[in-house]
Formats: structure tokens, sequence, C-alpha cells
């Protein structure tokens, strides 16, 4: 569990996962985070967060979510500095839909110099787009815990009750609906997908296939983390 791991780790690992909506980023960061004791960051879940709390961010943040569009740079930076100032990102982070620009990725490369910390890898979860409207569209939460599940792929082993906490409450997200998905898609193309190439030329890059099985994909990154914090 993470003490033992944290204990043989000598390096703290900043791995940022890199993917189009509905790749699989959350799912196997927590799962990453389970598993290796590393921090799971995700942008979308804090900004989310911040709309919910109806903070100065959130407010700023929401008309460009609900479109489908990617919120300024100025605002996600803001809501992430403060989160990587929290002691436990020490321990290294999994950064999930971030960055998302090449202006994002400059400054977390300067906050990352900041605070004695590096990029271990970048992973890019290659899927299909026509299955990424399937996997988003069927995607649901458990309102308790933030545990994901599909209405296909991934369901709970009793219906209706979260494996990982026993709660009964479920959400989607208001932004996970077709037409939505499309604008989020074409955003990834244009701003996010040359991140791929901007961290190939800096020799951290992984690609990952992921239209394989959660548990082969997980297997294939626990071998990456394995060897980054070796
Ligand atoms: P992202 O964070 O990249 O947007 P999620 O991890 O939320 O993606 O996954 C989107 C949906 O697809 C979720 O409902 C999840 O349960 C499901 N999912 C994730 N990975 C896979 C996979 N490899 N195969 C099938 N379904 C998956
Ligand atoms: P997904 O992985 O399914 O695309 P996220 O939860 O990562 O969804 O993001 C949801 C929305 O939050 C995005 O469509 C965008 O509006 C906003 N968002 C999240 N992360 C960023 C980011 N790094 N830069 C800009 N906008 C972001
Ligand atoms: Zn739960």
């Amino acid at each position: 569990m993470p003490e033992a791991d944290s204990q043989t780790r000598t390096k703290p690992a900043v791995l940022i996962l890199l993917g189009p909506p509905g790749a699989g980023k959350g799912t196997q960061a927590r799962m990453l985070e389970d598993k290796f004791g590393l921090v799971q960051l995700s942008t979308g879940d804090l900004l989310r967060a911040a709309v919910n709390a109806g903070t100065d961010a959130g407010k700023r943040a929401k008309a460009a979510m609900d479109a489908g569009e990617l919120v300024s740079d100025e605002i996600v930076l803001e809501i992430l500095k403060d989160r990587m100032q929290d002691p436990d990102v020490a321990r290294g982070v999994i950064l999930d839909g971030f960055p998302r620009t090449t202006g994002q990725a400059q400054a977390l490369d300067a906050l990352l110099e900041g605070q004695g910390m590096s990029i271990g890898a970048a992973i890019s979860i290659e899927v299909e787009d026509d299955a990424m409207v399937r996997r988003v569209s069927g995607r649901y939460t458990c309102a308790t815990c933030g545990e994901g599940y599909h209405d296909e792929f991934k369901q709970p082993a009793v219906a209706g009750v979260c494996d990982k906490c026993g709660g009964t409450e479920f959400t989607r997200r208001a932004d996970d609906n077709a037409e939505t998905v499309a604008a989020r898609l074409s955003a990834y193309h244009a701003q996010t997908a040359p991140l791929i190439a901007y961290y190939d030329k800096r020799g951290v890059l992984s690609r990952v296939d992921g239209m394989g099985s959660i548990t082969a994909i997980a297997e294939e990154l626990g071998a990456i983390v394995d060897k980054v914090t070796a």
C-alpha cells in the first residue's frame, strides 16, 4: 500500500495523462492513486468543485465548461497552483486532464521547477473518436466517493450500489451529452493533441492503447510508473 511504496520510492513522480474526453484518464488515475499512493489531480474535478462552490474562478469557468470549450489558461492555472501548494503533492502526482494547451505545459514546467519536481512520464491514452461518444454518454459517478462507472463497460457488482463505498446515489455530468462531446473532441484535437509532440521531443512520452480493457491499461501504466519511480 502507499506507505510501503513511498519508502522504496526515491523520486516523487509527476505523471501526465493525456487523452481525449472518455479516454479513461480519470479511471486510470484513481487506480494509480490506490496502487502507488500518488495524488490524482484532475483540473476537471477542481473546476467542477469551484463551479459548485460558486467561487469567483468557478463563476468565470462555467460558461466555457457548459459549451465544451476549454477554460482559459489563467483560471485553470490559478486553481492548479493553489492545489499544488498542498503538502500531499510531495508524494507525487498524476495530472489528469492538465496540461491541455501549450501555454499550460510551459507554465507547468516553471511551476515544477520551483517545487524541485520534474515530469517522469507523459502518457498518451490513444482512443478512436467514435468510441468517445459512447464512453462519455454512458458515464456516471458515485455521488459519495467519486468512483466512475459506465452503463455498458463498468457496472457495479450489485446494481445501484457503489463497489467502493456502498453509496446508492450516482450523478451524470451535464456536459456528457453528444453535442458537447463533439465540441470537447475538437478542442482536444486543436489545442491538446499538439502536446503529444511537445512531450515526445522532451523524451518523456509513452503511448498506451486506450481501446484495451481497463485492467490491461492499468497494467501498462503500472509498469511505466514502476520505471519512473525506481
Ligand atoms: P476521462 O477521464 O478520460 O474523460 P473516464 O475515466 O471518466 O475518462 O472514462 C470514461 C467512461 O468510460 C467511464 O464511464 C469509464 O467507466 C469508462 N471506461 C474507462 N476506461 C475504459 C476502457 N478501457 N474500456 C471501456 N470503458 C472504459
Ligand atoms: P474529460 O476528461 O471528460 O474531457 P474533464 O473533467 O477533464 O473532462 O474536463 C471537463 C471540462 O473542464 C472541459 O471540457 C473544460 O471545459 C474544463 N477543463 C478541465 N481541465 C481543463 C484544462 N486543463 N484547461 C482548460 N479547461 C479545462
Ligand atoms: Zn462510492
